[in-house]
This record gives C-alpha cells, sequence and structure tokens, in this order.
C-alpha cells in the first residue's frame, strides 16, 4: 500500500464508503472514520464524524503519529485518530482501518461476548478465532488504544476487533477489502444471533482453516 497516493486512496475510501452504506453497515447515525495508508508515514482519514456523502474534501492526511499535514480533522475525529494511527504503526500489512458501528457485531461489542468463528466466509479472510472485545475506555483514549495494541500484537493475524460498549474496528489491506470484510463480521455476528434461536452455532472444525486455505490456494481464489 505504500505507492497508494493521495488522490488515489480518497477514491478507495469513498467507494468503500458505499459499500458499507449499501451493506446496511453504518448503523442510524450512519457513524464511522475510515482510513488509508499512505506513503511510509501517513494516512488518508475522513475528516467529520458522519460518512454519508463522502467528496474530495471530506478527507485530512495525518501523519501516524497524529499530526495533521494536509486539510483539518472535526473534532470528533481528532478524539479517535489515534485508534486509527496505533494500528498503523503496529502491523506494517495493514493498508485501511475503518470504524463503524454494524449493527450486528455492534449487538456483541454491548454484551462484551467474541463473535464466534461459526461462519466459512470469515475463514477465507483469513481469520481462525473469534473476535476479541477490547475493554471500554473513553474511544481513543489512552486506555482504549492500549487496549487494542495490546490484541493486535497479540494476535498477529487477526484483522477486527470489538471495542466494548461502542462498536467495531477492522484493519486489512486495502479500503474495499476492509469493508468487505466487515460485511462478512456482521453477517456472522446477525447468524449467530439468529441461530440461537435454534440451541446456537456451532463452531467450525479446527481443521477447517487450513483446508479452506488449501482449497483457495488451488484455485486461486483470493477471498
Ligand atoms: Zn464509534
Amino acid at each position: 500500500m505504500s505507492n497508494v497516493n493521495v488522490s488515489s486512496a480518497k477514491t478507495e475510501l469513498i467507494q468503500a464508503a458505499k459499500v458499507l452504506a449499501s451493506s446496511g453497515l453504518l448503523f442510524r447515525g450512519e457513524h464511522a472514520n475510515l482510513s488509508a495508508r499512505v506513503g511510509e508515514n501517513k494516512v488518508v482519514i475522513t475528516r467529520g464524524g458522519s460518512i454519508a456523502n463522502l467528496g474530495d474534501d471530506s478527507f485530512a492526511v495525518v501523519t501516524l503519529e497524529g499530526a495533521v499535514v494536509e486539510g483539518e480533522l472535526d473534532s470528533v475525529t481528532n478524539e479517535v485518530v489515534e485508534m486509527h494511527t496505533a494500528v498503523y504503526r503496529v502491523r506494517d500489512s495493514v493498508g485501511s482501518v475503518m470504524h463503524v458501528h454494524a449493527p450486528h457485531a455492534t449487538v456483541f461489542a454491548v454484551a462484551h461476548q467474541e463473535i464466534p468463528l461459526i461462519y466459512e466466509p470469515l475463514v477465507r479472510f483469513g481469520i481462525t478465532e473469534s473476535i476479541p472485545v477490547v475493554p471500554w475506555a473513553p474511544r481513543g483514549s489512552e486506555e482504549s488504544v492500549s487496549g487494542i495494541v495490546q490484541i493486535v500484537r497479540k494476535h498477529p493475524g487477526l484483522p477486527a476487533v470489538l471495542l466494548a460498549n461502542h462498536g467495531v474496528l477492522a484493519f486489512s489491506s486495502s479500503p474495499m477489502q476492509t469493508a468487505r470484510l466487515l460485511a462478512t463480521l456482521d453477517e456472522a455476528a446477525e447468524l449467530a444471533l439468529g441461530a440461537q434461536a435454534l440451541g446456537g452455532a456451532k463452531t467450525l472444525p479446527k481443521q477447517a482453516y487450513t483446508q479452506v486455505e488449501a482449497r483457495m490456494r488451488a484455485f486461486g481464489s483470493t477471498m
């Protein structure tokens, strides 16, 4: 992702925001913040609290240390920018970070329950474990961000966490891949909730990850 320039990162984020909206991942407040890595040490991030109707002027560019180098952040985003930059700092492979209040995944976040690995499409994103919950602290605070960083470091392949009593944070290779991951994660959460009426969802077998990965390799599938 290091070759992505600011203008194409904005275009990709605008496209991904449309996928988030059309997939029903924005909940009623349409609150979200989205970012993409540009170059070695900078990210493009949505400047306001809502991602409805994003345009070219809806973004700012910040360094991984949080200094604004282009545009201006609204106070609501200034409050949470560290939640994004910290993930880029601790994981080089991350090209995009997205925070949303996806309606089903957030049910798990408010219940302080992990989203279990019960849905094969999640395995195709490289997920091999349930999605953990970061303990609550005010959004973007040092305590909240250090909780996120701790889990990201401890689980090197994990591309998402739940933020207790708040929402979801996902981080993958590109904006579109991260939006698709969020959609799949919310589907898994919805299915896990629905299956409770039938006695509860069953987890995938332990060998599922290696089997799915081998088939994806054989067929040249990327997700
Ligand atoms: Zn939020």
